[in-house]
């Protein structure tokens, strides 16, 4: 099987100094499911934004993110960003459209779709989940569960080869909860989910990678992390 993520010895620090990743290194196979997991601050939304070329705003000249077989640089970064659908930790980041359905189309829209595509794509993304009904409702109006459901469905919409997923569990109710589950469950592209939702993790994720400033502290089987008590209070 062919790695979809490939991340060699990663650093990145933020401009006013302060190091966020000291030298990141893990490889994902296609079609794995990657819990990712850390106190608040150990870098995992820092991470997450290098995976689409959000960060760093200059891709070195060799660049140490390997998306796909493409090595993040100017010239594959459009191709990188239609490959991982990346949720940002933040909805008020996602979502920018009058309507639930502009925000939902836009991603498709901007890869070339037909406008029949477009539907379908907002269609299934809708239902997947739990949005039909609420097109033309305002992004604004929403709750934040709602809101987060909206940008899941922005990026379900682009059929993502990699889905990269930041904290997706936070303010939804357990009905919310449970039905991201079962949706993520049904989608077979590349996950790397970055949460402090351990019930979740459990559920979805053979292996996870725990993160604690900036440097990954173990890599293994889901189970295996997180039954090891001492490991994990050590890192919160
Ligand atoms: P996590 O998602 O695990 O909570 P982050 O990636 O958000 O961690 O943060 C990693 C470190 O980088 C933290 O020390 C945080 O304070 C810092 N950081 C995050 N975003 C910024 C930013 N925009 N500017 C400066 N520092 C930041
Ligand atoms: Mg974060």
């Amino acid at each position: 099987m062919k790695p979809a993520i490939e991340i060699r010895g990663l650093q990145f620090s933020y401009p006013d100094g302060k190091a966020a990743l000291r030298g990141v290194s893990f490889s994902i196979t296609e079609g794995e499911c990657v819990g990712l997991v850390g106190p608040n601050g150990s870098g995992k939304s820092t991470l997450l934004l290098h995976l689409n070329g959000i960060l760093p705003e200059e891709y070195p000249k060799i660049s140490n993110v390997i998306i796909c077989g493409k090595q993040l640089s100017r010239e594959s970064a459009t191709d990188i960003r239609r490959d991982v659908g990346l949720l940002f930790q933040d909805p008020d980041d996602q979502l920018f459209c009058p309507t639930v359905f502009e925000d939902v189309a836009f991603g498709p829209q901007q890869f070339g779709s037909s406008e029949e595509e477009v539907k379908n794509a907002v269609a299934k993304a809708l239902e997947q989940t739990g949005l039909l009904g609420s097109e033309f409702r305002s992004p604004h109006h929403l709750s934040s569960g709602e809101k987060r459901r909206v940008c899941l469905a922005g990026v379900l919409a682009c059929d993502p080869k990699v889905l990269a997923l930041d904290e997706p569990t936070s303010n939804l109710d357990p009905r919310g909860k449970r039905s991201l589950i079962k949706t993520l469950q049904s989608i077979s592209a590349t996950k790397i989910i970055a949460t402090h939702d351990l019930e979740m993790v459990v559920e979805l994720c053979s292996r996870t990678i725990l993160l604690d400033q900036g440097a990954i502290i173990a890599d293994g089987p889901t189970q295996q992390l997180l039954g090891d008590e001492e490991l994990m209070l050590a890192h919160g």
